[in-house]
């Protein structure tokens, strides 16, 4: 049996005037926020599909319809804490994320401590299990030109005991 998986996610977002920008769990000042159902974390959601996709247990959307009306506004911290209580039945722990945020603006590097605090709290995890990369789309596609923000996550998972 293989002790090891891996999953992908990748998720994004509008920005828009009247919302709050959160990324990785953790607000941002910034004239603009994400839109969403929840509170459009994009980053948030990348990781909950590649802890997903990692477990075979399918895509955020199988788990949090963005037509239920339970989420509307959801803090993704919900999405996060749920899909680790998920991998932990099924007798996974998380080996470690590797995630990069797409953004233009805001600079994302003073807040990259905040957001693997946040996270690994969350998913019960060390901080030293998450890494956070930003880079920006050098000024090219919807990304570029700041009108999303977007996100690409890496996570493997450890068979630490036999399934219940
Ligand atoms: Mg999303």
């Amino acid at each position: 049996m293989s002790q090891y998986r891996t999953g992908i996610g990748n998720d994004i977002h509008r920005l828009v005037e009247g919302r709050r920008l959160i990324l990785g769990g953790v607000g941002i000042d910034f004239d603009r926020g994400l839109l969403g159902h929840s509170d459009g974390d994009s980053l948030s959601h990348a990781i909950v599909d590649a802890l997903l996709g990692a477990a075979g247990l399918g895509d955020i959307g199988l788990h949090f319809s963005d037509r239920d009306p339970r989420w509307a506004g959801a803090d993704s911290g919900v999405f996060l804490r749920h899909a680790a209580s998920l991998l932990t039945d099924d007798g996974y722990e998380i080996a470690n994320i590797d995630g990069t945020i797409l953004a233009e603006r805001p600079k994302m590097q003073p807040h990259i401590p905040a957001m693997r605090e946040r996270l690994a709290g969350i998913l019960g995890i060390e901080p030293g299990r998450i890494n956070i990369k930003a880079k920006t789309n050098e000024g090219l596609d919807a990304i570029g030109r700041g009108e999303a923000i977007g996100a690409l996550v890496v996570a493997t998972i450890v068979r630490v005991r036999e399934q219940r």
